[in-house]
């Protein structure tokens, strides 16, 4: 039974992950971290701060709070030879450097999207990206995302540019030479390969890549409905982590 911590333990994923990993069987969720007091301890003890923890009766931290205690927390798992599991997002380069820094004395996952659907839908469109001519994305999320385009759609280009020039394939050409509209035809995020962002109500988190070839094409479609979707991910996450120090990028050598 791995004993966890959850740092951001109030927080809409905290709560979801407490509940979700407690579900798992081999987990038992020890301790919410938090500067706020959680809704549902779920049997958890509550603490303020990392400084509160008792390393002898934590296996894993996972942080899912924000990027400035993520430095915190990733101090303390180096300092207590603690593995840690990063889902926190928006790290600037200092505090990534913290973190790359802290895995030297213990084993870090940092992964900007848990959910396997995701991951997948990568690994499938880097498959798929050498035998078509052309591939665009399109990118839908809730209204109160603030930034675009999503970071899960500026990776899934970078898999699908590296498959490409893997296999040699050129730039994709534009072929609008007159836009009646400015912005009408996305951002080019490498290579020719389109990004279009759409913010509506009612979304959460969805992603269609779009391949063209003569006389066919093909999509990819991936849709998170719930934060339930990333729970998975991290479970999976914590059973795999290297024992090894570390900083592992990404779930996706976890996912075979
Ligand atoms: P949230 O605002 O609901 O929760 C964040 C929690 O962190 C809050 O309860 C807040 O009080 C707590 N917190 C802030 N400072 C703290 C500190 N110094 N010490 C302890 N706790 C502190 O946000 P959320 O929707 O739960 O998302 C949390 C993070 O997880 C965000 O960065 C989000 O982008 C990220 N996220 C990542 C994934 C993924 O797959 N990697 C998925 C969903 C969300």
């Amino acid at each position: 039974m791995k004993r966890i911590a959850i740092v951001g333990g109030a927080g809409r994923m905290g709560q979801i992950l407490a509940q979700g990993l407690a579900a798992q069987g081999d987990f038992e969720v020890t301790a919410l971290v938090d500067v706020h007091e959680p809704h549902d301890r779920g049997g958890a003890i509550y603490v303020k701060s990392v400084d509160g923890l008792d390393p002898s009766n934590v296996d894993v931290v996972v942080d899912f709070s924000n990027p400035e205690s993520v430095v915190a927390t990733a101090n303390w798992c180096a300092a207590n030879a603690v593995a840690l599991v990063i889902g926190t997002t928006g790290l600037d380069p200092v505090q990534r450097a913290a973190v790359e820094r802290a895995s030297a004395s213990t084993a870090i996952v940092l992964a900007a999207n848990f959910s396997l659907g995701a991951v997948l839908s990568e690994r499938f469109a880097a498959q798929a990206a050498p035998y078509f001519d052309r591939v665009e994305v399109i990118e839908l999320h809730h209204d109160k995302k603030v930034d675009a385009p999503s970071g899960t759609s500026l990776a899934a280009v970078h898999a699908i540019v590296e498959a490409r020039r893997s296999a040699h394939r050129a730039a994709i050409d534009e072929p609008t030479t007159r836009n009646t509209l400015e912005g009408s035809r996305g951002a080019d995020a490498g290579d020719g390969v389109r990004v279009h962002s759409v913010r509506l109500p009612g979304l959460v988190a969805h992603q269609e890549i779009l391949f063209g070839g003569p006389g066919e094409g093909l999509t990819i479609r991936h849709d998170s409905f719930d934060r339930l979707s990333y729970v998975p991910g991290v479970a999976l996450a914590i059973r795999s982590m290297p024992d090894a120090y570390g900083l592992t990028v990404g779930i996706d050598t976890f996912v075979r």
